[in-house]
Order: C-alpha cells, then structure tokens, then sequence
C-alpha cells in the first residue's frame, strides 16, 4: 500500500498516513510536511533522517492489520496524502472490517465510488471551493466530480463536510456558498470549517462558524490542534 505512517491517539483511534496526491492546493500541509503535526519535532526530525536514508517502506496489508490488532484499536482515520489513490484501499477497508474495526477516510473526494463508501465507515469530505474558477485556482483540478460526490453521497449521515478558511481565497462569502451548496443536499449536514495552518484566523473562522449556522446549523470549528499531547508512533 501508499501507507507510511501510523499514530495512535489515547481514545484507541490511530491515524494512518498514505503517500501522495494529483492535486497542488495552495495550503497543503502535508506536502510541506510528510510527518503527523502533534509528533515532537525531535521525533519528526528522527523520521525525516530514516526517510532519506530509505529505511522506511510502505506497509502490506497484513503487516497494518497485525499493528492495528496488536495495539487494540477500534477505529482507524485515513488520510494524508489521498487515500482515494490507493489500489490497494479497497482490499484493507474489507480486511478491517473482517476484524471489526471501523475506518474513517478523510478524502479530497473526488474519486469516492459506490464500493468504498459502502465499505468505509464515515468520511470527512472536503468542499475546497464551489466556485468553479476558484477550486483551479487554488489546487489545480475542476470540482466537477468532487461536487457530483457531494450530490451522490454526502446525503448519508457517514459523511462530514469539510472546508478551509484560506485567507484571500476562502474567506467567508466563498464558505457560505458552499454551505448553500450543503443545505440543498442536507440541511443537517454537519459541515467543519478549519482555519488554514499557521495564519492565525481562529478568530476570522469563529466569526464565520457563527454566521454559517444561519443556513446550515450543523456548522463548526475545532480547537487550532496546539497543545495536545504527542500521539504513540506505531510505525515507522
Ligand atoms: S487534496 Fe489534500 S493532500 Fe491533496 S494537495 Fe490538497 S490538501 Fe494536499
């Protein structure tokens, strides 16, 4: 498989991280840093070396089953990089659900097909844009198919949809339309707005959280993410 990375948090949820992504978004994290953000940077440092030395692989099936059933967890988020984009997605969605663990893809959306919506047990969408100019503009793809998803699946109560307040591209007007958009498909779909890592707009998306929920209640933010603790490095 594309998976590089497991953490696992003290809930027994473990966050999987897979390699690669077609498109170019302006404010990608992960393509400016390929190692979980709550890892020490001691740690990230540590795994940055093995990575250039090319002592980290890519894991097998039975090798993410074996670490998932050693470590007891219950529920596995996915995400990255794009899981979508992995051949080899479908294969270990069945083989986690064989052992009773549920999964959580946290996807681009664009290549969502029947069967893994069918297999996964909830999604976190994410709507970069509606406007059509604009969705190029910031990560060099149409959201053509990402918004036929939308109208296909994200009717299901597996789904959350997610946004980026990204300022002087996504900003507040830009999220209304898309919770527009999200009311038309299900006026209770819960819809996250995250500020854009590192710029300081946890105020700016408060605001916006608050006039959203005019046209979809189920609108929030979560906390910036800083001052946890380090999650457990189960690979590498
Ligand atoms: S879709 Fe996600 S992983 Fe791909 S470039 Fe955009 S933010 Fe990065």
């Amino acid at each position: 498989m594309r998976m590089y990375q497991i953490v696992k948090f003290k809930d027994q949820s473990a966050y999987a991280t897979f390699w690669g992504c077609d498109w170019n978004c302006v404010y990608c994290i992960w393509k400016k840093e390929k190692w979980n953000l709550c890892l020490p940077q001691k740690v990230k440092d540590e795994l940055e070396e093995r990575w250039r030395k090319n002592e980290i692989e890519f894991l097998e099936i039975d090798r993410i089953i074996k670490i998932l059933k050693d470590n007891e967890i219950k529920m596995l988020f996915m995400g990255g990089g794009e899981p979508t984009l992995d051949p080899q997605l479908k294969p270990l969605l069945i083989a986690m659900k064989d052992i009773g663990i549920k999964s959580w893809i946290i996807t681009n959306a664009e290549n969502i097909d029947d069967e893994i919506f069918e297999l996964a047990d909830g999604f976190t969408m994410s709507l970069k844009a509606f406007d059509r100019e604009t969705h190029i503009k910031l990560t060099g793809h149409s959201n053509e198919k990402v918004l036929e998803n939308f109208k296909k699946f994200a009717s299901s109560p597996k789904v959350v949809a997610e946004s980026v307040y990204s300022k002087g591209f996504i900003e507040c007007e830009e999220i209304m339309k898309i919770a527009e958009f999200l009311k038309s498909i299900n006026p209770k779909m819960r819809f996250r707005i995250d500020a854009e890592v590192g710029q300081n707009l946890d105020e700016k998306v408060s605001e916006c959280v608050e006039k959203t929920r005019s046209i979809l209640p189920n609108t929030y933010k979560i906390g910036s993410g800083t001052g946890g603790e380090a999650p457990d490095l189960l690979y590498p």
